[in-house]
């Protein structure tokens, strides 16, 4: 009976050898082992969890119950290099760095502009994207130059974001509406609640086409760059997030994945 066994689990051997089986070979831990290797901590080990407001089209925002766009395709790029696999977790806008400031997630990546404010609270990768504040009106608006013609008006801008921040410093608190979604912004504004939505280009360029009788203003209201967030106590992941976004622009991966997306 003993000679059966060994026999059998010698023969099992064997083929795990010419197999190449075993737990060494699969996905997930060649993943963990890579990662480890190169002294990245992740929240959870093998998985880089990514945070991000999904409804920022076209850099992330549904495709049936998928997370899809420029984000999640470089999100998913740099988690193939560092050996981890991704993980998308939706959430408010508002939520992402106090996500990766408390390690629920590793990185935000969300069409993020970069500034000082946010650098006191998280760090920032090298940038990848650039991205504009534009306005979005209705098509027989009056509004027309910007900042002049906005004076007293009501502006929808999504909670938190730049857009906000410009829109509250400048023309004061109570002539800006915050929603949590880009989105709720501009449903309000082809209601009639508001009258123009400041939010960045592209998000603006998807929303007019997907709604009737809205434009945007030629004039662009502020050129920022876009980068994800990684927590400040993770130099090691920024490090390796940042080696990663470099060989992916070298190589054109990036170029080919922004213009996959913006026409
Ligand atoms: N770029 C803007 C910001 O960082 C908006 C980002 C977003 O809404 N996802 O504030």
């Amino acid at each position: 009976m003993k000679k059966v066994t060994a026999l059998l689990l010698s023969m099992a051997m064997g083929m795990c050898l010419l197999a190449g089986c075993g737990s060494a070979s699969t996905g997930e831990s060649e993943s963990s082992t890579a990662a480890a290797e190169s002294g990245i901590t992740t929240v959870t080990e093998g998985t880089l969890t990514m945070a991000t407001n999904a409804y920022f089209p076209p850099y992330e925002y549904y495709e049936g119950s998928e997370i899809v766009g420029i984000d999640a395709e470089i999100a998913a790029a740099v988690a193939e290099k560092l050996g981890l696999e991704l993980k998308i977790e939706d959430m408010e806008f508002d939520s992402i760095i106090t996500a990766v400031q408390t390690g629920k997630a590793d990185m935000g990546l969300a069409g993020m502009t970069v500034t000082d404010e946010r650098k006191q609270m998280i760090n920032f990768t090298d940038t990848y994207a650039e991205g504009i504040q534009s306005v979005i009106v209705k098509e027989d608006s009056d509004i027309a130059n910007v900042p002049d013609d906005l004076t007293g008006k009501k502006i929808g801008v999504q909670l938190s974001t730049t857009g906000d921040i410009y829109a509250t410093e400048e023309f004061g608190k109570d002539n800006v509406e915050q929603f949590n979604k880009g989105n709720d912004a501009v449903a309000a504004l082809v209601a009639g609640k508001i009258d123009a939505v400041i939010i960045d280009n592209q998000p603006a360029i998807s929303y007019v086409g997907a709604n009737e009788g809205l434009k945007i203003l030629d004039t662009s209201y502020a050129t920022e760059e876009y980068a994800a967030c990684i927590s400040k106590d993770n130099e090691a992941l920024l490090e390796a997030v940042n080696g990663a976004l470099a060989e992916l622009k070298e190589d054109g991966t990036i170029q080919g994945i922004l213009d996959k997306y913006i026409k």
